[in-house]
């Protein structure tokens, strides 16, 4: 099969973006990112890699790298609040890298030739972009792409959670997420001998806030996460209340095509909106390689969007399910035999 090669524009130089600009790059294509950050990020909190976004990265030239850096996740543990132990898993066939998210940029920053991502450059609305054969709309969760071209009633809405997350110094083999009513708390290791630590909170939107009412929340539980809460830093703190996409009618509107969080922002409960856009970023650039660009983007539609709308109910429904109020036994007890029996 011919490979084909033309001129794209990235709108985004997140994780999504920089995926599908190796993988056109790998192919000849000629690409420009445009980023308004002024810089790569130095600090961030750790991602959960599934094996699709190790494939997906090897798309993009990429393979092995995440393995390389990261912290592979062999096993894990489902706590209560109080410690004890719902479920564990184990012997994980094929685990997810553990790596965070300035590691993950950086490398995927580094795998394309300087100048490429223009820095400091709010995006151009698609209609002003010429001499382009595609446009990628990778601007994440708040996407001004989508908005412009799909309109404010497809913007992301409250999921009815709020998160922390954050890191403390010193290595851990803890891999656990513990759950309490309206409440979860999650630890596990991350590169840098680093321990990464996230926790959600069913509440209004804006209603939370910083670290003393994060401690407070969880002063009750188990001494793991007690812990950690301590050793936290305050400015070493990001708080996000969680929103996740109404379904597009379609990811692709003319020459653009919209991937990642700007196409399908999701609860982070499955651990799959960094994974998806990987994935969406790679299978775009397959495609745009092996048909005629309209064609590209049809198939790119028909492939992405069934499959990341279902991930945003189901990551909806884990979100629902882990941070539950009541019935919580029952749900334990479910789960632990369900496990058991897997
Ligand atoms: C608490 C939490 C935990 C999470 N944990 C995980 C996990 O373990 N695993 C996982 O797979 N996912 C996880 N996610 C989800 C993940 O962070 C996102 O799905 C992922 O970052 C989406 O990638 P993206 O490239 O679409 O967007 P982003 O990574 O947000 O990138 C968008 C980029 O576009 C840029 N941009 C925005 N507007 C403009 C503009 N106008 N012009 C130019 N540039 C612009 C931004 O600066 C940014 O660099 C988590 C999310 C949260 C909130």
């Amino acid at each position: 099969m011919t490979t084909r090669t033309g001129k794209a524009a990235v709108l985004g130089g997140g994780i999504g973006g920089l995926t599908a600009a190796n993988a056109l790059l790998r192919h000849g294509w000629h690409v420009d990112v445009f980023e308004r950050s002024a810089s790569l990020p130095e600090t961030g909190t750790a991602l959960g890699l599934w094996p699709e976004a190790l494939d997906a990265l090897g798309t993009a030239g990429l393979g092995g790298a995440a393995e390389t850096r990261g912290v592979l996740q062999t096993a894990g543990t489902m706590r209560r609040w109080d410690g004890t132990v719902i479920a564990r898993l184990e012997g994980i066939r094929r685990p997810a890298v553990l790596l965070s998210r300035p590691a993950l940029l950086g490398l995927l920053a580094d795998g394309v030739p300087s100048g490429t991502i223009r820095f400091g450059r709010p995006a151009p609305p698609p209609g002003e972009l010429t001499g382009y054969d595609v446009v990628i709309a990778a601007d994440g969760i708040g996407s001004p792409t989508r908005d412009l071209l799909f309109g404010a009633r497809y913007r992301p809405v409250y999921t009815g959670s709020t998160a922390w997350r954050g890191w403390v110094g010193g290595a851990t083999d803890d891999m656990s997420e513990s759950w309490g009513p309206g409440a979860l708390f999650g630890i596990t290791p991350r590169d840098g001998d680093l321990t990464n630590w996230f926790a959600a909170v069913r509440a209004p939107a804006g209603s939370t806030g910083g670290l003393g009412d994060l401690r407070d929340r969880f002063r009750h539980w188990h001494p793991a996460v007690r812990d950690v809460l301590e050793r936290v830093e305050p400015g070493t703190v990001l708080h996000h209340d969680l929103y996740e996409s109404p379904r597009l009618p379609s990811y692709v509107h003319g020459t653009v095509a919209l991937i990642g969080d700007a196409a399908h922002a999701m609860a982070p409960n499955l651990g799959r909106g960094a994974c998806e856009a990987m994935v969406d970023g790679a299978t775009l650039a397959t495609l745009l390689t092996e048909h005629p660009v309209p064609d590209a983007l049809r198939r790119y539609d028909r492939e992405r969007r069934r499959r990341t709308q279902r991930l945003v109910t189901a990551s909806h429904l884990m979100s629902r399910i882990t941070t539950a109020r009541r019935a919580t036994g029952l749900r334990n007890a479910f789960l632990s035999a369900a496990l058991r029996f897997a």
